[in-house]
């Protein structure tokens, strides 16, 4: 039995979305794959709100993390974290020799604008990372806030990881000035792992090529250069079978309308953080809470995995806590094509497994 998926990743994904990465393959050195890529960068720009270009790579979102602080970064590195994927970019730091500090946040609480100005006044650093919205504790970050402290230093690359949010959720890339935006298909944007976008501004472009050594696969500037003289082809093979699943699901996003899927995303998000409260607690202050997940503190002491198991044999699954927030926390998503009846059924059985 196939169990819905409520767990931040991989999304359960909808069958002619499904279909279309059985499309027969094409040459990806024709002018049908130009158009397929050009495509889904014209599409992806309306989703991010952004004029700067698109990259894609057939990766999971940590390719183009991994690629984002080592190609740009020439001095320092200043990595926030509120959480398991902030680390996550602190270490892919450090295993590419890139200098870098990290600036944590204790568990459940954002990253402020103050924290953000002290580190970038001191001079150290020209690219910052933020989480926009952190999976692990269900946190959003203030992000407009920390925008306007990062745009008084032109100076800085601003990298943010919305692997978990876009597409459920208005991003502004360029009114916030984000240089480098990634996400990946397997979470809001409903599709299977494996591809993961970005946007590239120009200004990351410029600092990109200040940087001797970039590495290879994920070399941001490399993928730039080559869809602009190869007319949006890459320098390897893609997964075209991503492509023409993306391509078409894009299609689907933007025809529900950008705003419309928000709005059903906060309604989720409304009503899961309704039940939180009144079952549990949430991890997540209200005005930190995300709005693709919810964090749920695990105030009664339940066995999450037991809960798991049960939800399982009636043909659904969430997620544990992540990390050390295991057991002590539970995580709802609420993300992609999800319907608001079948998380209320969600909700109704987890009740009914616990005696709610
Ligand atoms: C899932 C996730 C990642 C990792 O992305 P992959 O596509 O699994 O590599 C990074 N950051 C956040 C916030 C995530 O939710």
């Amino acid at each position: 039995m196939h169990k819905k998926l409520f767990i931040p990743g991989p999304v359960d994904v909808s069958e002619d979305v499904l279909l279309k990465m059985a499309t027969p393959q094409i040459g990806h050195r024709t002018k049908d794959a130009s158009a397929l890529q050009r495509s889904i960068s014209d599409k992806m720009r309306k989703v991010m709100y952004t004029e700067n270009e698109i990259l894609l790579s057939t990766s999971s979102g940590s390719g183009l993390m991994e690629g984002a602080i080592r190609s740009c970064t020439r001095k320092k590195a200043a990595v926030f974290s509120v959480g398991a994927f902030g680390n996550r970019w602190y270490e892919m730091a450090v295993a590419n020799n890139v200098p870098a500090d990290i600036f944590k946040s204790e568990l459940g609480q954002p990253t402020t604008p103050e924290m953000v100005e002290k580190a970038l006044s001191t001079g150290e650093y020209d690219l910052i990372t933020i989480t926009h919205n952190e999976t692990s504790t269900g946190i959003m970050n203030p992000v407009e806030a920390i925008a306007e402290v990062v745009s008084k230093y032109p100076d800085v690359i601003f990298c943010l990881d919305t692997v978990s949010s876009m597409g459920g959720t208005k991003i502004d890339v360029d009114k916030l000035g984000v240089d480098i935006c990634i996400t990946s298909t397997q979470k809001c944007l409903g599709l299977p792992a494996g591809l993961s976008i970005c946007s590239f501004s120009n200004k990351a472009i410029e600092a990109a090529k200040e940087v001797p050594h970039r590495g290879l696969y994920f070399d941001l500037l490399a993928l730039y250069e080559c869809i602009q003289k190869k007319d949006y082809q890459y320098p390897s093979t893609p997964s075209l079978a991503h492509m023409f699943a993306l391509d078409y699901q894009l299609d689907k996003i933007l025809e529900e309308g950008l705003e419309n899927r928000f709005a059903r995303h906060l309604e989720m998000a409304k009503v899961v953080r309704a039940w939180a409260n009144k079952h549990f607690e949430m991890l997540a202050e209200e005005q930190y809470a995300s709005n693709t997940l919810t964090t749920v503190k695990n105030t009664k002491g339940i066995s999450v995995a037991d809960l798991n198991k049960e939800l399982g044999k009636r043909g659904y699954m969430i997620s544990n806590g992540y990390g050390t927030l295991k057991e002590k926390t539970f995580r709802i998503a609420h993300m992609a094509d999800t319907k608001m009846e079948d998380l209320q059924v969600l909700l109704k059985e987890i009740e009914d497994i616990l005696g709610l």
